[in-house]
């Protein structure tokens, strides 16, 4: 075992492991939909330790079934603390620890102990391993969808990911690479937009994470994007401090097209006198003289 590994074993019991949570937005109202939760490990010697480098000698040695029920233990009981905002918990769990029979009952006793209904939880496959190389996970997966829980695929377009994993395997949710966003080209927003068909086509949810920019929340918005997550609308944060966030945000509607329309107006030669930070494209819209396709550049880039 490495020195990583050997810190790691037990760190559930010890309490050193915790959850952030990162909120998902509809960006057609902008309101908090959802919440997913990632994983945090601080260790009295080594300080935080990145998720990618833990969970990747977590899978490696097999510590990740303890890290992982320790995640789903914490999901949970976040939603249970939020039940009834209409927000729902995603959890991360690795295509390994599908491997264990008895992972899908393990899960619906944890949440419903806690009092969550599948239906308010979300389960992230993250595609470190292909979920078709492991044995029994589409039936894990399977009833853990039947018993009403969102059975989402983490990083689409990335590793082992493809389209012939979404034709075979029963995911509700496809989560966009956040490469894809970052690649800001036409290139790349048609394919975007393809995948929304994709996933309308299939029944299918789709996310966009990654989202750094006002800009690219726009376009995510205007492909038709679900839901839309990223630092520009909100930082993984602890769980006290997402409660708040979501209550201030309630208050405070998110900043919408202040930035392009800004510049969209100043290149149309028109200087804004008022502040339009708190501006939503229906207040845009409904401006004497700004017309559908002036409104289209106002939101476009
Ligand atoms: P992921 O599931 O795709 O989670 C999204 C990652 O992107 C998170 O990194 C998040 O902090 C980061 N992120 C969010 N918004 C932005 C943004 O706007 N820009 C950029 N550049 N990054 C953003 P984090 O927390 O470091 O987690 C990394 C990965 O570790 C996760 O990727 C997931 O694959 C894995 N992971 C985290 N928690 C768990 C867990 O509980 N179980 C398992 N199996 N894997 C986990
Ligand atoms: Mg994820
Ligand atoms: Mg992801």
């Amino acid at each position: 075992m490495t020195d990583l590994a050997t810190a790691l074993t037990g760190a559930a019991a010890r309490g050193e492991l915790f959850a952030h949570f990162q909120p998902q937005l509809d960006p057609e109202t902008d309101r908090i939909v959802g919440a997913e939760a990632l994983a945090r490990w601080d260790h009295p010697g080594l300080g935080l330790v990145p998720p990618l480098d833990f969970i990747t000698v977590a899978e490696q040695t097999g510590l990740i079934d303890e890290v992982g029920e320790a995640m789903v233990e914490l999901g949970c009981a976040f939603a249970a603390r939020i039940a009834g905002s209409g927000i729902q918990v995603a959890i991360n769990v690795s295509a390994l620890q599908l491997a264990d029979a008895t992972f899908a009952d393990r899960f619906a006793a944890i949440a419903e102990r806690h009092g969550v209904p599948l239906g308010e939880l979300t389960v992230e496959i993250t595609e470190s391993h292909p979920v078709d190389a492991v044995p029994g996970a589409v039936e894990q997966l399977v009833r853990l969808r039947d018993g009403g829980a969102g059975i989402a695929l983490d990083d689409f377009g990335t590793g082992y990911s493809s389209f012939k994993q979404l034709e075979s395997l029963p995911f509700t949710e496809l989560k966009m690479d956040q490469s894809l966003i970052r690649d800001d080209t036409d290139e790349t927003w048609n394919r975007v937009g393809t995948l929304v068909v994709l996933a309308r086509h299939r029944g299918m949810r789709i996310v966009a994470e990654g989202i750094e920019t006002l800009e690219q929340y726009e376009r995510v918005r205007a492909a038709g994007c679900d839901r839309a997550q990223g630092y520009f609308l909100g930082m993984p944060m602890p769980a006290d401090e997402f409660v708040q966030f979501a209550a201030a945000r309630v208050r405070t509607p998110l900043p919408r097209v202040a930035a392009p329309a800004r510049r969209a107006l100043a290149a149309a030669g028109i200087r804004a006198l008022e502040d339009l930070a708190t501006w939503t494209r229906r207040d845009l819209l409904a401006l004497p003289g700004i017309g559908a396709r002036t409104a289209d550049r106002l939101i476009g880039r």
